[in-house]
């Protein structure tokens, strides 16, 4: 596919992986089989969503997995190597663009569930390769920032952080539990909603 000139070594890739990956659901689907060898998308479900440690050239994908309503975390003082330890430790899910981790013994047992993003695709697409791997569905919106909570927040206790054009129109507001954040549906929140619409089943 590369070699035709039409896409990236990486865009092959994933998307040989990506059809690896379905033709593995059917036969999964099939055959199905008990929870005790489920392989990512089938280990994880509304009730127990997967939480995920980031490597560091993934920042961009932990911000719009926080937007997809999922935990998402940076360890920005662990060395790559120490990564995959890391995230069994916390019991995290790792997304990686460093193919060489899925050989590390604790993927291959099962005990680390790791999903491989490159970092040359695109922001959607290393969303729809996370969403198909393991199986993610739409939530409530988190912190992009911080990925704390999103409460609603009545607009006069915050009136006077909003922007005066933005008071005009808009009677929605949130606001992050974490890090205190106002957000509101904008054409920015919009745009965002959009593209995780389009990566990410709902
Ligand atoms: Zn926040």
């Amino acid at each position: 596919m590369a070699a035709c000139g039409r896409v990236s070594p990486a865009h092959a890739l994933a998307t040989v992986w990506l059809r690896e990956l379905g033709a593995a659901k059917r036969a999964w689907n099939e055959r199905s089989r008990g929870p005790s060898s489920a392989p990512p998308w089938a280990r994880f479900d509304e009730a127990n969503p997967p939480r995920f440690l980031c490597d560091p050239s993934l920042g961009g994908l932990a911000r719009w997995l926080r937007a997809a309503g999922y935990e998402a975390r940076l360890a920005p003082g662990v060395p790559g190597h120490r990564l995959p330890d890391e995230a069994l430790r916390r019991g995290l899910v790792l997304l990686t663009s460093e193919a060489e981790v899925l050989d590390r013994r604790i993927v291959a047992d099962g005990s680390l569930v790791v999903a491989w993003v490159p970092s040359a695709l695109t922001m959607a697409e290393q969303l729809h390769l996370a969403a198909v791997e393991l199986g993610l569905t739409l939530r409530e919106s988190r912190c992009m920032a911080c990925g704390g909570r999103l409460v609603p927040t009545a607009k006069e206790a915050v009136r006077s952080r909003i922007p005066p054009r933005t008071a005009l129109w808009q009677d929605d507001y949130f606001v992050c539990a974490e890090c205190d954040r106002l957000f509101w549906r904008g054409t920015h929140w919009e745009r965002i909603a959009a593209t995780l619409r389009r990566t990410v089943a709902a």
